[in-house]
């Protein structure tokens, strides 16, 4: 059975969706011509063409817009037409008017007479054309019937010059890609002309190739200072890819000074990455990137749309000599598809200079150009507010249980990334599904979070993964009962260990981080309404509650200089979803307070002045407050979440 126009045009753009060195999130784009009827039902000629921002990996049908394609050509005659009015006239020509916007590049598609026709940014394509002398060399690589195009933005002069080659067998854009086009099988014409490329590449390299330095580690205190320099802008996660090939080379600074292999990678890795060799030079490495930023933009801003303002000056791809790629996003995701990108930009400027023994990129002006292009811009829509904690990354200890949970939740829908911990493995895994499932960018890391080893791989695990740390929400406890004159010296070191020697390591291991870091922070303690109003038969759990809001008083006073804040909540009693609450701590409570195990809820909601029982995303709340930039000039405090215990009352 033979599939239809469509279904051969979604798996032709997913074979080459597949292979990143063709395509990488979402570059490139594909087309065929077809027939197809429109609104009135008359037959029509079409052209389907990708959407804009629709990843060829993935694609479906759905991905695909539809043309009216004797709308489109009526175009082939003209002059010029500048971007706005070619996306105007192109919106028009839609077959259905809602569908997605499809993409820049529809009129080189539509002007090419075959009916499929591919574009790919592949790497080896772009070494050819990113060397000296790119015209000779593609010449020279791929033969006279592959016709080269000098660099110009994608837009109708571009469509124009592409389809009047048309009488060639594919068109090669400089610093851009491969068109490719044909009546049937555009996807092994694709690889074959890839595949030449390569080759040539190969042949033409150097024997010497680059030295390697010394191997360094992008180690704990390296992704502290390094995040601590660059978070002064705004706090951002930093995701290190240890892709040796490129950062061993000797030659570190050609490869940056390449610049990004295409266009689209442009609006992606920002202009160049950041060099820096160890973590002494970060700060003047940083402050050196962002003044060549600056210039750069006062160079051109003339040419910026009105009304846009610099972009963020800042790199986001870090080349580190002799270890690898750290690429920072306010998001781990964003920051994945930047080192994504940002190694393919690598490999083309290695291959270049291997082959060529130079690398060039786009001019100047031509960078300037697409940075502010303002059909881009417009993509970006309206600035949206920011997630309260966008860019931070916080450990939430306890994290199985119902506070815990809460907690982990109301962080992390606050933009936070959060590393969470605790012994229970099955309840830790299902958070953490729960958390991913919603879209967030979770850790789990199962513990005794009373042993010391433990926290500090918490914390470094947590480092190594996101680059580095903002706070934590302290709460991991456990109820030991009974009274003193019956107390084993166990039970009482127990309840010690857990509610109070385990926040003294996590504030120990963060006071230390957050110090080298340098962007201050906060440490949230769950402590009791106990360690205020101790209750009989529950005193190991009083006195290490009690202790636990010493550690917080004492953190606010020792990290206050380097702008760390330490708060405590202090709720009661939270029964839904507890493990603190087991059978027997019910039974045990319900005998000290003289009430029936049943009574115990309604008992401890009729204790306090609101009547009113207090639940877990109670606690969140107060959490979320204390970690974010609304409690600021908060520290050593203490928030009760207790529904009003005036014997509890902080003093
Ligand atoms: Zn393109």
């Amino acid at each position: 059975m033979t599939s239809s126009p469509i279904e051969q045009l979604v798996a032709r753009s997913r074979r080459i969706g597949a292979i990143p060195a063709l395509v990488v999130h979402g570059g490139g784009n594909t087309s065929t011509k077809m027939t197809g009827r429109d609104h009135l039902g008359r037959e029509r000629k079409l052209l389907a063409i990708k959407g804009s921002g629709a990843d060829l990996a993935t694609i479906d049908a759905s991905g695909f817009t539809f043309l009216f394609l004797d709308g489109l050509l009526t175009l082939r005659t003209r002059d010029k037409m500048d971007d706005d009015a070619m996306v105007a006239f192109v919106t028009h020509c839609q077959a259905e008017p809602l569908a997605r916007r499809p993409s820049i590049e529809t009129l080189l598609h539509a002007f090419l007479p075959a009916t499929n026709v591919d574009h790919v940014h592949a790497d080896a394509i772009c070494a050819l054309t990113n060397g000296p002398d790119a015209r000779t060399v593609v010449r020279d690589a791929l033969g006279p019937r592959v016709a080269f195009v000098e660099y110009v933005r994608p837009g109708f002069a571009l469509a124009r010059r592409v389809a009047d080659l048309a009488d060639h067998d594919a068109v090669i854009l400089a610093h851009h890609g491969l068109v490719t086009w044909g009546e049937d099988d555009t996807f092994a014409r694709t690889m074959e002309l890839v595949g030449r490329a390569s080759a040539y590449l190969d042949r033409r390299r150097r024997t010497t190739v680059p030295r390697a330095p010394a191997p360094s580690a992008v180690d704990e205190d390296f992704l502290l200072r390094l995040r601590g320099r660059l978070a002064r802008r705004g706090r951002v996660i930093l995701h290190a890819s240890e892709d040796g090939s490129i950062a061993q080379r000797d030659d570190l600074e050609r490869i940056a000074a390449a610049g990004p292999a295409t266009a689209d990678h442009l609006l992606t890795i920002g202009l160049a990455p950041l060099v820096v060799s160890d973590a002494g030079s970060i700060d003047d490495a940083v402050d050196r990137y962002e003044k060549r930023y600056t210039a750069y933009w006062e160079r051109n801003r003339d040419r910026a749309p009105t009304g846009i303002a610099m972009h963020d000056p800042r790199p986001r791809v870090v080349l580190v000599a002799g270890a690898g790629t750290i690429a920072l996003a306010e998001t781990e995701r964003r920051a994945r598809v930047i080192a994504d990108v940002a190694a393919h930009t690598h490999a083309v400027a290695a291959m270049a200079l291997d082959a060529f023994g130079d690398a060039v990129s786009l001019s100047d002006r031509d960078l300037f150009d697409i940075d502010y292009w303002p059909l881009e811009l417009a993509k970006l829509g309206r600035p949206q507010p920011k997630p309260e904690l966008a860019g931070q990354v916080v450990i939430v200890t306890g994290a199985a249980g119902a506070i815990g949970s809460a907690v982990a939740q109301q962080v992390a829908a606050a933009g936070a990334h959060v590393v969470i911990t605790d012994i229970d493995a099955p309840r830790l895994d299902a958070v953490a599904e729960a958390l991913s499932h919603d879209g967030h960018s979770v850790m789990p890391l199962v513990g005794e979070i009373s042993d010391e080893r433990f926290v500090d791989r918490l914390v470094s695990d947590a480092i190594a993964r996101y680059g580095g740390v903002d706070g934590c929400v302290s709460n991991a406890g456990i109820a030991v009962t009974g009274r003193l004159a019956d107390l084993p010296t166990s039970e009482w070191q127990r309840s010690l260990d857990v509610n109070t020697s385990s926040h003294f390591f996590l504030t120990r291991r963060l006071l230390r981080a957050l110090g080298t870091q340098g962007l201050g922070g906060s440490l949230v303690y769950v402590a009791s309404k106990n360690a205020f109003d101790a209750g009989a038969g529950f005193g190991a759990y009083s006195v290490a509650k009690a202790a636990q809001v010493q550690i917080a008083r004492l953190a606010a006073i020792e990290g206050g200089s380097v702008g760390v804040r330490a708060n405590v909540i202090n709720p009661d009693a939270i029964f839904a979803g507890s493990r603190l609450w087991s059978e027997e701590l019910r039974r045990s409570r319900a005998a000290a307070h003289g009430v029936g195990v049943d009574d115990l809820e309604a008992f401890y909601a009729s204790r306090n002045l609101l009547h009113r029982g207090v639940r877990a995303e109670d606690v969140a709340y107060a959490a979320v407050f204390l970690l974010s930039e609304r409690s600021s000039r908060t520290t050593g405090c203490v928030i009760t979440v207790d529904g009003g215990l005036s014997a509890a009352f902080p003093r």
